[in-house]
């Protein structure tokens, strides 16, 4: 596993999760239904645990919103799903959370936005939110975001740079304000009588390297856990590869108690996929481990088909697919690697150092395929159900 030093953080409890001090790093998501649609929430939810989703949040928008949060508690607790569920407050979330206690008993943390806690009133509601926290000992996430910057704050940021006698950048302002706001908000919440083993903090941006700037900035300067990630990472690959180069730049420094990675899915696309992203970062980091991982090549031309691509593939959603059972029987078996290669240039040598691996022959004019266990020869496959028989492999080897 990583040699990665962690930040020292304080611990919260979010639920039964904890979050920070030392504790794994937490994966996390966030909804897409209608909160007020209990069926609809309470299904996605379950979807998105049942993914790897170690908590998730709703958006509490309304009062159909609030009034749905019990009941999506209970049906999931009736299914004996337990994991936390985060409550999202912007707006109104002060008067919700006052008019709805049973929202707020529901919910295991409220997040807050301190950019969108209301404009002439907004210590005054940002206050309420945090008195509701302490009543109902909820943690809370002060979660700042570059697109609802606190403005007056910016403005008043602004206003000093511009007497400066070197001004800073505009840019280089906004970002001083995104960890002034994350800094001012979690003191403020602390004089309202929060504990500081419930205040989790974030500072979202949209761009690599200012997240990775302001989270350094804000991990040298407060102690509380961090929530990391990219807001509005965008789609597919693009929304995958800039996520996973913000969170792994800033976890190979120890910074980032809980991630999630906001990707905008396709029409019909599938949500659990964000958790499928976090997992895999922090397991290419050999931060924590979820899934035995697949070795493949990339094939060349020395292959004439593209069946060692699609046995990968198939193997590694099997893998995915029989965690649950195999969890049980095999600790550990998250740990485990498997190699699918295309041909016997590096397929017998990368296949010896997985737990399991086989090597394809490249041109499948003569379909014979040597598996490896252990480090050693296994057996040789041959015929059309090369794919079946390694798949027997793996479950004998997992359950023997
Ligand atoms: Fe090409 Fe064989 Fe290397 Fe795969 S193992 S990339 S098929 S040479």
């Amino acid at each position: 596993m990583s040699h990665i030093k962690r930040r020292e953080s304080i611990q919260v409890m979010v639920g039964d999760v904890p979050v920070g001090g030392g504790a794994p790093v937490v994966v996390q998501s966030m909804t897409n239904t209608d909160t007020a649609d209990v069926d609809a929430t309470a299904d996605q939810i379950k979807y998105l645990h049942r993914a790897g989703s170690e908590i998730v949040r709703i958006t509490v928008n309304n009062k159909e919103a609030a009034q749905a949060v019990p009941h999506i508690k209970d049906r999931l607790l009736k299914e004996d799903v337990t994991v936390p569920i985060v409550g999202d407050f912007h707006y109104n979330g002060h008067k919700l959370l006052v008019d709805y206690p049973e929202a707020a008993k529901a919910l295991s943390k409220f997040r807050i936005n301190p950019g969108n806690t209301g404009t002439k009133t907004r210590d005054e509601n940002f206050c309420t939110i945090v008195e509701q926290a302490i009543k109902h000992e909820k943690p809370v996430r002060i979660g700042v975001n570059w697109g609802s910057l606190d403005q007056q704050l910016l403005a008043d940021k602004m206003d000093d740079n511009s007497k400066l006698e070197n001004p800073k950048s505009s840019k280089q302002v906004m970002l001083d304000t995104m960890v002034e706001s994350a800094r001012r908000s979690a003191e403020l919440a602390e004089d309202v009588g929060l504990a500081s083993n419930k205040i989790i903090i974030s500072c979202k941006m949209s761009h690599v390297q200012d997240v990775v700037h302001v989270y350094e900035r804000i991990a040298d300067l407060l102690d509380y856990p961090l929530h990391v990630g990219l807001t509005e990472a965008g789609m597919g690959m693009k929304g995958m590869v800039a996520s996973s180069a913000a969170l792994s730049v800033l976890l190979q420094q120890g910074i980032g108690d809980t991630i999630r990675v906001s990707l905008t899915p396709k029409p019909g696309g599938d949500r659990a996929e964000e958790v499928r992203v976090c997992q895999q970062v922090l397991q290419s980091l050999g931060i924590r481990s979820f899934v035995p991982q697949v070795t493949a090549c990339p094939g060349c031309g020395r292959t004439n088909s593209t069946y060692f691509q699609e046995l990968a593939e198939e193997i590694q959603d099997y893998l995915r697919e029989m965690m649950p059972v195999w969890r049980e029987v095999y600790p550990g078996v998250e740990e485990m690697n498997v190699a699918v290669m295309g041909c016997v240039v590096n397929g017998p040598g990368e296949s010896r150092n997985a737990n399991i691996g086989i090597s394809l022959p490249g041109t499948f004019e003569e379909p014979k395929a040597p598996v490896y266990m252990d480090g050693e020869h296994h057996s040789t496959l041959r015929g059309d159900n090369i794919a079946g028989e390694f798949r027997e492999i793996l479950d004998n080897y997992v359950m023997r």
